[in-house]
């Protein structure tokens, strides 16, 4: 293997890190280039690390990696966007760590995604920005589902493929829309009425003509229900032990 082989560039955006050893860390990230990877931050957790000051939770960043045995080093660190200190009020927090968590669980490592890498990027940014920040999540979730092939249509029944109307119900087990002959009524399923549905369509389209930003409550419910479903576990719960979603 040549040098230059054995290192490259990536983009990041950090989604959290855990310690390793006395004063590494492993940062989680999703890159550009790469999709998500762990890479070795050595030295990062002392105090004047300037690789670790670098690493900040939700940051965007240009990094120089040589590939390792197991996992890659990061060996060089240049900041983007440094976010941390808008993103430290509850709201924004909140909505941000979801964001980060919801990419971590929904991304395959090594799987390279860069219309997701730029939807993370631009949700935080507005995050950070943002007095009204619970406003980004449901079109953040529903667009991820997008861009990982798994949103479902708002104007068929994803059972018999047959035109909706009047109301439909949202089904997350079922990963999509039914109408009433294929609905099998239980308590979690959520009634979309037509409205609901076209407000959907909008809030999964892609940056431009007839997106929306703001989900209708039922919408919001609707998206809320197939994200839980996908991503197969409750959520809000540490991804590994001695894993946090938190500072690095
Ligand atoms: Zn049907």
């Amino acid at each position: 293997m040549s040098g230059e082989e054995r290192s490259y560039r990536a983009s990041g955006i950090v989604l959290g890190s855990r310690a390793l050893g006395e004063a590494d860390r492993i940062v989680r990230l999703l890159t550009r280039e790469c999709g998500k990877l762990d890479a070795v931050a050595k030295g990062a957790r002392r105090p004047k690390s300037r690789i670790g000051g670098r690493l900040e939770l939700a940051g965007r960043v240009e990094m120089m990696l040589h590939r390792g045995r197991s996992l890659d080093v990061i060996v060089a660190v240049e900041e983007r966007s440094r976010r941390w200190a808008a993103l430290v009020e509850p709201e924004r927090l909140a909505v941000a760590s979801l964001a980060l968590e919801r990419v971590d669980v929904l991304c395959e490592p090594a799987e390279p995604v860069p219309e997701i890498f730029d939807l993370l990027d631009a949700t935080l940014e507005a995050v950070a920005k943002s007095a009204r920040p619970h406003r980004f999540i449901a079109r953040f979730s529903l667009r991820l589902l997008d861009l990982l092939g798994s949103m479902p249509p708002a104007e068929r029944c994803c059972i018999c493929g047959d035109m909706l109307e009047e109301v439909a119900w949202l089904d997350a087990s079922e990963g999509g829309l039914l109408d009433a002959k294929c609905r099998r009524p239980h308590r979690e399923e959520i009634a979309l009425a037509p409205i609901d549905r076209e407000n959907f369509a909008a809030v999964g389209r892609e940056r431009g003509v007839g997106a929306a930003v703001e989900a209708r409550p039922q919408t919001a419910a609707a998206i809320e229900a197939l994200i839980a479903h996908y991503c197969a576990r409750p959520l809000r719960v540490s991804a590994e032990p001695g894993y946090a979603y938190g500072p690095v």
